[in-house]
């Protein structure tokens, strides 16, 4: 078995900008988050990315091909293998991938043996939080963006995915 760190896109790995996700341009990494993913990497952590995403935009955008341009982006500069998982549908048609359910994450993890118990969630939202906690995952982390409402959780809090990954692999 072997053992991962889950995350979600937003908030982790950049900002999403006011005027939404259009082009590759308004993709931008937040500061040392290519660095972080790679100690993950370095310290035997599998990478994923689990969250909920829209499907294609009205007016033709394409919104699947810019969020498969992001990936290979982040392929390129990562070291190790690097794994996006997205719930692409609505939330009405009550799947049990899209978070805070766990499918994203149990699929992950029979596919390669993952043993949760080691893992570790970064988490942005309740709802990465409660589907870590359902999925049992055995480390979860959150990382402050300024916009997630948990004022109930006593979980670790860092500023930023480097600041916990610096933390956690030191300790
Ligand atoms: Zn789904």
């Amino acid at each position: 078995m072997i053992k991962a760190a889950f995350m979600g896109r937003n908030g982790t790995l950049h900002n999403m900008p006011k005027a939404g996700l259009l082009n590759l341009a308004d993709f931008h990494i937040l500061p040392d988050t290519i660095p972080a993913l790679n100690i993950l990497g370095m310290n035997g952590y599998m990478l994923n990315i689990v969250t909920n995403e829209k499907g294609p935009q009205p007016g033709g955008h394409d919104y699947l091909n810019l969020v498969h341009q992001i990936e290979n982006w982040i392929r390129d500069m990562v070291y190790r293998p690097i794994f996006f998982r997205y719930c692409h549908h609505h939330h009405a048609k009550k799947c049990d991938c899209r978070l805070p359910k766990t499918g994203l994450i149990k699929a992950l993890q029979k596919e390669h043996d993952i043993d949760l118990s080691e893992s570790i969630m970064f988490a942005t939202s309740v709802q990465e939080i409660k589907a870590a906690e359902d999925a049992g995952i055995g480390n979860i982390i959150r990382i402050n963006t300024g916009k997630a409402d948990w004022k109930d959780s006593d979980l670790p809090l860092y500023n930023s995915l480097i600041d916990a990954v610096k933390e956690l692999m030191n300790g």
